[in-house]
């Protein structure tokens, strides 16, 4: 039996309510010997970190995080923490977490479920079923290019400047993770950048295709121009299966995606570093944030992050058959007809946050 430590960083507000969701599968898991063992620990993130312990990133927390073997965090913030200076605010914690674990790639699958089509903003038929993955870099590109700053000309103008910069390693690392999910996936890549414009996407482009030619040649690799990808994904968005892009267009993308989903609860993300680092390189969490006007209200949809850990169960631990139980039963408790609140509709039977946790525990019982 394999044996893996997880740090649960639940963080502020929804955070904790949707953690307990997840510790609820790994104790179903943890009783019913799923192969793997999994070894929960706790630490402090956000502004409960700042409260309890002066930094929203206790240097405790990042000890605990860099020798677990993935993180699972639920939100950080809220509004009793944002007078403070900035390096004390809870996303400052979130900010420098990604930093110190060097986490470079940022996996966002936009999924629809059957039973929640109708909460999309696009016609049923474009996304019933739909299931794709954004890849974007998330250390480098022109969020962190130098120079970068407000110069002034004189005459009073100011003129602003950024710096679109990537190296060949950075693409090749981000394009490993990519072409590695899509052999987890559908085999298929399509890599968007702006190489007709841009000469640093042209070297990304050019170095994509590189790694696929020599490294993944099974893998059905093509390249979109960003402004076509952005067009296509709300036209035709089934076409896609993998996409892998630069900082600066996956942030884009990867809201526009989420939104053909329609519905905040419903989505997870994974933030992975490289796989020959030392220290752990992996933290997977909800997209949203940690919704202060519902917390404590056991209103919370905790499927983003049910479905978060089933990424880490997918990414980091390899274990396909736990992940794909998992969003199974989801899908069962989807089908009849459970709703928490976010995505409730007439007919459907109105369940909180407990119950919704109580009622995937149940469909897994009966699959594992
Ligand atoms: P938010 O994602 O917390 O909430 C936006 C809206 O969606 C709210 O109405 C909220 O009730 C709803 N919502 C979010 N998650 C939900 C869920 N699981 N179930 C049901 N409804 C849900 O975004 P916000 O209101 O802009 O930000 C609130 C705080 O969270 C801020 O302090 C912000 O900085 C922080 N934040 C943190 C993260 C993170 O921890 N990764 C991400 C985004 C925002």
């Amino acid at each position: 039996m394999t044996k893996k430590n997880i740090l649960i960083l639940s963080g502020d507000g929804i955070g904790t309510e949707v953690c307990q969701q997840v510790e609820k599968i790994i104790e179903l898991f943890n009783k019913n010997n799923v192969e793997t063992s999994f070894n929960v620990s706790h630490g402090l993130i956000g502004g409960i970190a700042y409260d309890e312990a002066g930094s929203p990133l206790p240097d405790e927390t990042l000890e605990m995080a860099k020798k677990s073997d993935a993180v699972l965090l639920g939100a950080v913030g809220g509004h009793k923490w944002e007078s403070l200076d900035i390096a004390f605010r809870p996303e400052s914690g979130l900010l420098k977490i990604r930093k110190e674990l060097d986490l470079f790639a940022n996996l966002r699958p936009a999924i629809v479920y059957k039973e929640l089509v109708s909460a999309s903003s696009l016609k049923q038929e474009l996304v019933e079923d739909l299931d794709l993955m954004i890849i974007r870099e998330l250390t480098g590109g022109i969020y962190f290019g130098e120079p970068k700053g407000i110069k002034d000309l004189g005459n009073g103008i100011l003129e602003g400047h950024n710096t679109m910069r990537y190296n060949s390693n950075e693409i090749e690392r981000i394009a490993r993770v990519a072409f590695d999910v899509a052999k987890k996936r559908g085999n298929k890549l399509c890599s968007v950048d702006k190489a007709n414009v841009l000469v640093t996407t042209e070297l990304w482009r050019n170095t994509v295709q590189k790694i696929g030619d020599n490294e993944y040649k099974d893998v059905d690799l093509s390249h979109m121009y960003v402004d076509n990808a952005a067009m296509q994904l709300v036209r035709q968005p089934k076409q896609f299966d993998v996409m892998l892009t630069t900082n600066l267009f996956g942030d884009i993308l990867s809201d526009c995606a989420a939104m053909l989903t329609g519905s905040l609860g419903m989505l997870p993300s994974a933030s992975l570093g490289s796989k020959d680092s030392n220290i752990c390189s992996a933290l997977y969490e909800p997209v949203h944030g940690s919704a202060p006007d519902i917390a404590g209200k056991n209103i919370a949809n905790p499927i983003a992050t049910i479905l978060s850990f089933s990424m880490m169960l997918r990414y980091s631990f390899e274990n396909d058959l736990l992940a794909t139980n998992i969003e199974n039963s989801i899908k069962s408790v989807l089908a009849k007809n459970y709703r928490t609140a976010d995505i409730f509709k007439e007919g459907n039977i109105l369940v909180g946050t407990n119950e919704m946790g109580d009622l995937i525990v149940n469909e897994l019982k009966n699959i594992i």
